[in-house]
């Protein structure tokens, strides 16, 4: 188990109090932990010598084993795959403009949906990051900045919204001073009303869970939406709207509408109105993201046929965002970086 799991559990608090620890020492490690972003039991020098080496024997004291580290000269975004301790691996993104850093998250290892385009969810789900995985992502980005990063998106591997258990209290545990929390889903409906009630719940609270919520659309149809979301995880396009309806309602956030734009599958003319429509019926505002060909054989349209939808769109009244892709150098679509890793892991071990 690692130091963040550890200090959240019954065990870990028991285990305190056994070895005759004072109530103050969680506090302690708390702000080692999560305020001052410690990655070893070395750097927490006002500990006792004897409670490190105790906790070194039953908890790692970080989550994440960096095994490869990718910078883009361009832009400045830093990549990590990390080893987990079970040896599966997960890809976090640290992105630099100058006004702001953002950390890009995984929620799980692999992914359950399986979008045709995603490298995350090529093989499936493998398994649920812990809370702990969750936060040390965020640490590891702001060892990184040697600050606290100021945004937080949950866009990373794996379907957030089928992994709440878990980031819903890693949040919580390190979202104090970030300025805005993203989270993007495939439009997984149980969890969208979850996130509502939570904000609601948390309103009468010192909590803050008013956290922004991205939908990822890619079709403005049910059965254009099915060319790229199979069907076991899919929910019908007037449940998913209803629900982000109520979302927005209880956090009063907008919107945000991912739409992956894929050459001859959901690039129509008559695909573009209707997206217009639906943003302004739902108020919110559409990323276009060129479908980056990594994964799969579908591709974007040209460059061209891309920026011709983001200013149609604004030319609707629509706020419309092309997303060129930061990072591109190094792979920063999610899920890429680890299957390469794996196939050179693969390459290897066969020859
Ligand atoms: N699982 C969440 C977060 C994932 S990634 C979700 O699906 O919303 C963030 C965005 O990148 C999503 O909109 C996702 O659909 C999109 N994406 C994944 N692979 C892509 C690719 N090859 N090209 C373009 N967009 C992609
Ligand atoms: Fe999962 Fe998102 Fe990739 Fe779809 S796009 S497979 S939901 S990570």
């Amino acid at each position: 188990m690692n130091l963040k799991d550890f200090l959240a559990s019954e065990q870990g608090r028991a285990q305190l109090k056994e070895w005759g620890e004072p109530d103050f020492r969680l506090r302690q490690l708390n702000q080692w932990t999560l305020e001052r972003f410690a990655a070893s039991y070395e750097e927490m020098t006002n500990l006792p010598r004897e409670l490190r080496q105790r906790l070194a024997q039953v908890a790692s004291p970080f989550a994440l084993e960096v095994v490869e580290r990718l910078q883009d000269p361009s832009d400045g975004t830093v990549k990590w795959l990390s080893r987990l301790e079970d040896g599966h691996t997960v890809e976090t993104v640290l992105l630099r403009v100058p006004e702001r850093t953002t950390v890009c998250l995984s929620t799980q290892v692999g992914c359950p949906v399986r979008c045709v385009f995603c490298a995350s969810g090529r093989n499936g789900l493998v398994r649920n990051l812990t809370a702990g995985e969750i936060m040390d992502q965020v640490m590891l980005a702001n060892r990184e900045a040697g600050k606290r990063v100021d945004n937080i998106v949950v866009m990373g591997m794996g379907e957030p919204l089928l992994n709440l258990e878990a980031l819903v209290p890693a949040l919580e545990r390190i979202a104090f001073g970030v300025r805005h929390v993203t989270i993007s889903t495939s439009g997984i409906v149980p969890g969208i009303l979850k996130l509502a009630r939570l904000a609601e719940e948390a309103s009468s609270s010192p909590l803050s869970r008013n956290w922004n919520l991205a939908l990822s659309l890619h079709g403005v149809d049910d059965e254009s939406r099915a060319r790229i979301i199979p069907p076991h995880h899919r929910y019908p396009l007037a449940e998913i709207f209803q629900a982000c309806r109520v979302h927005r309602e209880k956090t009063g956030r907008m919107l945000t509408l991912e739409y992956a734009l894929v050459r001859g599958q959901n690039d129509s003319v008559a695909a573009q109105r209707r997206l217009a429509e639906i943003a302004r019926e739902l108020r919110a505002k559409v990323n276009l993201i060129p479908c980056n060909p990594n994964a799969s054989v579908l591709e974007a349209p040209e460059l061209r046929r891309c920026r011709q939808w983001a200013e149609e769109l604004s030319a609707r009244g629509v706020q419309a965002t092309l997303r060129h892709s930061r990072g591109q150098a190094i792979l920063a679509a999610c899920g890429q970086l680890r299957q390469q890793w794996q196939r050179q892991r693969s390459q290897e071990a066969g020859g």
